[in-house]
């Protein structure tokens, strides 16, 4: 384990293959520092992911390790993704699941961008 709580950065993962080209996405956004395109498997009208470009396993490795310019020109993005996409005049919601807790499935850190609906609530109540 890292200090991050997640193992250390996997070349292999899903997005990583995706920045390199090696897959496709249907992409949104892409700029020096953050790479926009929609979900596979949308949770709303708008499910857009957002990531970063370099190699970050999560929010935690993400807010330890970038520079400011890659945490500012990310941020950036993620609001100028929803802006965008129309979302900003009915608002929206920008989610990041973080280990298994918060049941991160792929160990490249986004950001999920929700809207088009209603999102409804923050979380599921307890089982
Ligand atoms: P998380 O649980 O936060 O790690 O979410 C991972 C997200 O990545 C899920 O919403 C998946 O539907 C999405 N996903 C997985 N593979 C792809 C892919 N090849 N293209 C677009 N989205 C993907």
């Amino acid at each position: 384990m890292s200090v991050t709580g997640l193992p250390p950065y996997d070349d292999a993962n899903i997005f990583a293959r995706i920045l390199r080209g090696e897959i496709p996405c249907k992409r949104v956004h892409e700029d020096a520092h953050a790479l926009a395109f929609h979900d596979i498997n949308p949770q709303a009208p708008v499910h857009v992911l957002v990531i970063p470009k370099g190699r970050y396993v999560s929010v935690a490795d993400f807010s330890a390790h970038a520079s400011e310019a890659e945490i500012t020109g990310f941020w950036r993005a993620v609001a100028k993704v929803a802006k965008d996409l129309g979302l900003e005049a009915g608002g929206y919601r920008v989610l990041t699941n973080m280990g298994a807790d918060g049941g991160q499935e792929v160990p490249h850190f986004h950001v999920h961008v929700f809207g088009g609906r209603r999102i409804g609530r923050m979380v599921p109540k307890a089982d």
